[in-house]
C-alpha cells in the first residue's frame, strides 16, 4: 500500500466546518488563525460576553494545531542556564511556572468542556544522544529543583529499558507532569467549545488587511478578509508559523521552519509496550531531534526536522525515508513496519528561541512556541483574552525583547533556512 501523504489525526475527527452566515459588522475582538492560540481566546472571550470572530484562511484547526505530535510539554526549549543569563532568576521562574500552569489549562479546558480528546498525563521522556548529554542531565535536574520547585527523574542507561525499547540512547531525563493528546480532535473540540459559547467562527476567510479606521470618535480595526470586511475594537494575531503579507509588522519576526511526521501501521500490543512501556511523549537531545510517541491505537508516530524548509509536496514526499530511516536507527524493530502517513507542517520560532505575546501596530500576538506550542499556545491565548478583557498583565513572555531575525530566516525569504540547517546539524555533530 502506498504511503498516504496525509496528517493521520485528521482520519480520527471530523472538523467542524465554520459558521455560514455574512461576517457581522462589527465585533469587539477579530482572532485572525483558528489553532490553540485563536481558538482558547476565543473561549476566554466569548465567555466573558466580548463578541468575538474568528477569522481563518482555511478549514478550522489547519495549521500547526491539528498537525502536531500532541505532546503537551512542561518546560521551555533554551536551557535554564541560558535563560536565567538573559532574563534573570526572578523572570525564568514565572516562565517555567507559566510552562507548568499551561498542561493544568490544556486539562482545565479539556475536562470542563469535555472534548474527547485522548488528553493523558503519561509524562515525557528525553533521551541523551550522547554521554555528555546525559552526564548533564544531572545538573539540569537539580537545576529545576532548585529554582522551579520541580521534579525531574534520571533514568540510568541501565535501567532505560523501563522507558524506552531502544538500544542507542545513554540514558534519559523524565517529567511526569506533562501530558499527551490527539491533537486534530483537540482542536475540533475547541472550535465546538467556541462555537458553542457564543463565538462566530469563519472558515476560508483568509484576512488581506488590517488597517486603523477611526468609527464614532474610536479608532478601532477595519479587517478585511475573503469573505468580506468587519470593524473590531481589538484584534488578536494568533496565525503562527502561517502568518501572511497582511500583518507584515509580525511576519518578519517569524521564522518558519518545516517539521514533519510519520505514522506506522498499528502494532501489535506487545511490541507497543516494547517500544515505549510507560507510554510517554519521547524526544531526543539533539538541535536536530526526533519526537515520537505512540498513537492511542497504537501506531508509532515519528517526526522530525527532515526538511528545515516548511512543507511543500516534496519536502513532505522525502520526509518519509529519511524518518522511516531514522525510526528504525532508533527502533530496529520496527524494520518491517509499514509507514502509512507522512505529513508535514510549519513551526514558529522567534530569533531568540521565546515565545513573545505583546501589541504591535495596536494588535494584540501570541507566537513563538518553537514546536511547543501545544500547551503554551492554550495557555497564552487564554492569557490574552483575559488582558483584553482588562485583566492585569502577567504573562512573564510579555515585553522581552522580540529581535528580528536576519532577512535570510524571514516568513517569505527563506533562502538561509538550509545554511541553518547545516549549522544545527554540525552542532550536534560536534556537541
Ligand atoms: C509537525 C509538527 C509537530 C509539532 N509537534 C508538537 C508537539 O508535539 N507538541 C507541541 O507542543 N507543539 C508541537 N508543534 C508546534 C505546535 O503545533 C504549534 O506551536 C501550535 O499548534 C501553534 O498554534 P497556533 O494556534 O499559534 O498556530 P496554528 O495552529 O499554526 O494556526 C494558525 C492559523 O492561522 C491561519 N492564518 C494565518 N494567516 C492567516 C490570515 N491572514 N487569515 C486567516 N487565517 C490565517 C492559518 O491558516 C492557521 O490555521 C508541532 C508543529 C508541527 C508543525
Amino acid at each position: 500500500m502506498a504511503i498516504k501523504e496525509k496528517n493521520y489525526w485528521l482520519e480520527t475527527v471530523t472538523i467542524p466546518v465554520g459558521d455560514s452566515s455574512p461576517l457581522p459588522e462589527s465585533v469587539d475582538v477579530a482572532i485572525v488563525g483558528s489553532g490553540v492560540t485563536g481558538l482558547s481566546a476565543a473561549i476566554a472571550l466569548a465567555k466573558r460576553g466580548a463578541r468575538v470572530a474568528v477569522l481563518e484562511a482555511e478549514t478550522l484547526g489547519w495549521g500547526a494545531s491539528s498537525r502536531n505530535g500532541g505532546m503537551v510539554l512542561t518546560g521551555m526549549k533554551l536551557p535554564v542556564p541560558t535563560l536565567i543569563a538573559r532574563y534573570g532568576r526572578e523572570k525564568v521562574q514565572r516562565m517555567y511556572a507559566a510552562s507548568i500552569a499551561s498542561i493544568d489549562c490544556v486539562e482545565q479546558i479539556v475536562r470542563e468542556e469535555k472534548i474527547d480528546c485522548d488528553f493523558s498525563r503519561c509524562g515525557h521522556l528525553e533521551v541523551a544522544c550522547k554521554q555528555t548529554h546525559f552526564d548533564g542531565y544531572a545538573e539540569a535536574a537539580e537545576l529545576v529543583a532548585r529554582e522551579f520547585n520541580h521534579n525531574l527523574r534520571i533514568v540510568p542507561k541501565s535501567e532505560l529499558r523501563s522507558e524506552i525499547g531502544s538500544p542507542i540512547y545513554y540514558g534519559g531525563l523524565v517529567d511526569e507532569v506533562s501530558a499527551g493528546l490527539n491533537p486534530a480532535r483537540y482542536v475540533a473540540g475547541l472550535a465546538l467549545t467556541a462555537k458553542r459559547h457564543g463565538a462566530a467562527l469563519f472558515d476560508h476567510a483568509r484576512v488581506d488587511s488590517v488597517q486603523r479606521e477611526s468609527s464614532n470618535g474610536a479608532q478601532k480595526f477595519r479587517v478585511r478578509t475573503a469573505k468580506g470586511s468587519l470593524l473590531a475594537r481589538d484584534v488578536l494575531l494568533a496565525s503562527g508559523a502561517y502568518t501572511t503579507k497582511a500583518t507584515p509588522v509580525l511576519r518578519k519576526k517569524i521564522i518558519p521552519i518545516g517539521s514533519y511526521i510519520i505514522a506506522t501501521e498499528v502494532l501489535k500490543e506487545d511490541l507497543a509496550r516494547e517500544l515505549s512501556p510507560c507510554n510517554r511523549m519521547i524526544y531526543d537531545s539533539k538541535h536536530f531531534l526526533y519526537y515520537y510517541r505512540l498513537t492511542p491505537d497504537r501506531s508509532m508516530l515519528f517526526g522530525g526536522r527532515a526538511a528545515f524548509f516548511p512543507e511543500t509536496e516534496n519536502t513532505v514526499r522525502q520526509s518519509a525515508e529519511i524518518l522511516r530511516r531514522g525510526m528504525i536507527i532508533v527502533y530496529p524493530q520496527l524494520r518491517d513496519a509499514k509507514v502509512e502517513f507522512v505529513w508535514g507542517g510549519t513551526l514558529d520560532f522567534a530569533f531568540d528561541v521565546m515565545p513573545h505575546t505583546g501589541r504591535l501596530d495596536g494588535m494584540y500576538y501570541s507566537v513563538g512556541y518553537a514546536g511547543h506550542g501545544v500547551a503554551i499556545g492554550t495557555y497564552l491565548g487564554t492569557k490574552l483574552a483575559a488582558i483584553i478583557c482588562g485583566d492585569p498583565n502577567d504573562i512573564p513572555f510579555d515585553g522581552i525583547p522580540f529581535p528580528n531575525p536576519p532577512i535570510g530566516l524571514r516568513s517569505g525569504h527563506t533562502w538561509a533556512l538550509p545554511l541553518a540547517g547545516a549549522y544545527y546539524k554540525f552542532l550536534d555533530w560536534v556537541s
